[in-house]
């Protein structure tokens, strides 16, 4: 619970050549969850592209107006928090420029490796960037390709070679042409739906369930789907080499998604079952951190036997804690967010079910709540395995010394005396590939195991490592860092 958000793309077609505005708009929301910082939607009318974006959630950015005033039957938009760039209007999505093709515009959602060196190669192309945003690294690089020829297979096909690391794009082009492409191992989601009036691509599946689109299926990694007024093309044009992030079924995605390895709702019920087969606990009550932990603690109660209470309610009208940058901020915020039920807790044995541990901070707050609420005993279980390295792929784990995992060199025993909790147990690699039940061959662990897929992110993490290691060697408690 203590992470950070990626972001969320959405793009429609309309065959019926209907207004995607609204589409647009409802697919964003349904998202919502995969970025807070800024939001945006572009829609292109025949003869020319829309483009409204700013900071906040989509219904704060968003007006009925600009609804109104976003004509066009094709659309694409994104939902935003920054993993690359600043918080800043400068750095929000859809980004556009105004050639090739009549005008590109394009939503991404992950993350580049070889950012600095995309960025240098194009400064010296002679095309400048007007952001810090690897979306605008994309689009230029898409641009570039695009200058070089009209096929736009080849075009994307020559981008994933220049690109390291995880993207998913939507684009529209003032031509009327929408693309979504994924790159070749698929870190992040992209599906699409389509039926006889539309087709849409999203994040998530639910941002087509809100449309009432079924989903198709998958967009393949390496894959390219164009949708034009002559109908739909898909290829392959890169090799793909599957590695799902294992975090997206963890954390971040909504439960009731559907993504390659299926449902995540059920990857997380099987997720609690096998943390309960591993790390079994004498207690009287599961208890969840709402909200993405109640699926793993309703299999942890059904393999254990005890029972499920929701111990801890969370206030739905206060910020979400990791979007606030300094940790004072968080530490304050984790009260606000969490109000523990004493009722429920008093005298109790309980298990706590989280996600995951990054810094450790907020499971510690979290420990002292539940105990300060009568709990007699609290035992903690993580649905993740211990996080040891930094994300490369679009997930806010920067660094190796923010992380306790590997502060701690994964030694579980002084993570417990550093939560304060009277045990603590982590979910086996085996439990959770078993609970995704696509094999460890079609995933990302990187953050878990450092077998990094891309050999750029390999390299700086063991340069960030040594470094960091350096950093700790001179630091006496690891609190310092
Ligand atoms: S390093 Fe971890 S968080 Fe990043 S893509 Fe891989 S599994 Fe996901």
């Amino acid at each position: 619970m203590e992470k950070r958000e990626e972001c969320g793309v959405f793009g429609i077609y309309s065959f019926r050549k209907d207004e995607v505005s609204l589409p647009v708009y409802n697919g964003l929301i349904a998202i919502q969850h995969r970025g807070q910082d800024s939001a945006g939607i572009a829609t292109f009318d025949g003869r020319t592209i829309h483009l409204k974006k700013g900071m906040g959630l989509t219904s704060e950015v968003i007006s009925e107006d600009d609804l109104l005033a976003l004509k066009g039957s094709v659309g694409i938009g994104s939902v935003r928090y920054p993993t690359v760039g600043t918080s800043s209007l400068r750095d929000a999505q859809p980004f556009k420029v105004d050639l090739p093709r009549e005008g590109i515009t394009l939503a991404h959602n992950g993350n580049l490796v070889n950012f600095v060196a995309l960025k240098d190669e194009l400064a010296r192309g002679g095309t400048p960037l007007l952001s810090q945003c690897d979306s605008e690294i994309i689009l230029k690089v898409l641009a570039d390709e695009l200058n070089r020829t009209e096929d736009i297979f080849l075009a994307v096909s020559k981008l994933m070679k220049r690109l390291e690391g995880a993207y998913c794009e939507v684009v529209l082009t003032g031509r009327g042409e929408l693309i979504a492409f994924r790159d070749p191992h698929g870190f992040r989601p992209l599906c699409f739906g389509r039926n006889d009036d539309c087709m849409i691509f999203a994040s998530e599946s639910v941002a087509l369930d809100i449309n009432d689109v079924e989903l198709t299926e998958q967009v393949k990694p390496g894959e390219v789907i164009l949708v034009t007024e002559k109908g739909v093309e898909r290829r392959l044009v890169a090799k793909s080499s599957r590695r799902h992030c294992m975090f997206e079924y963890v954390y971040f995605s909504r439960p009731d998604s559907i993504l390659d390895a299926g449902s995540v709702y059920d990857s997380r019920v099987r997720l609690g079952m096998n943390l309960a087969k591993s790390h079994p606990a004498k207690a009287d009550v599961v208890v969840p951190v709402p909200d993405t932990s109640r699926p793993a603690a309703e299999g942890f109660s059904r393999e254990s036997g005890v029972r499920i209470e929701e111990g801890l309610i969370k206030n739905r009208y206060i910020m979400r804690t990791f979007i606030m940058p300094e940790q004072r901020i968080r530490d304050e915020a984790i009260k606000k967010k969490l109000n523990p039920l004493k009722t429920i807790l008093k005298g109790k044995r309980v298990v706590v079910i989280d996600d995951s541990i990054v810094r450790g901070t907020t499971t510690n707050k979290l420990v002292k709540l539940l105990k300060d609420a009568g709990a007699k005993e609290v035992h903690v279980r993580i649905t993740c395995p211990p996080i040891i390295s930094p994300c490369f792929y679009g997930v806010d784990i920067s660094s190796h010394s923010e992380l306790i995992g590997f502060r701690c060199n994964g030694n579980v025993e002084e993570i417990r005396k550093i939560l304060g909790a009277d045990s603590l147990g982590y979910q086996t690699i085996d439990g959770l590939v078993d609970a995704i039940g696509i094999g460890k061959e079609n995933l990302c662990m990187a953050c878990l195991n450092e077998d990094y897929p891309t050999p750029g992110a390999a390299k700086i993490a063991k340069e960030m490592k040594k470094k960091s290691s350096e950093e700790m060697k001179e630091k006496k408690r690891y609190w310092e860092l």
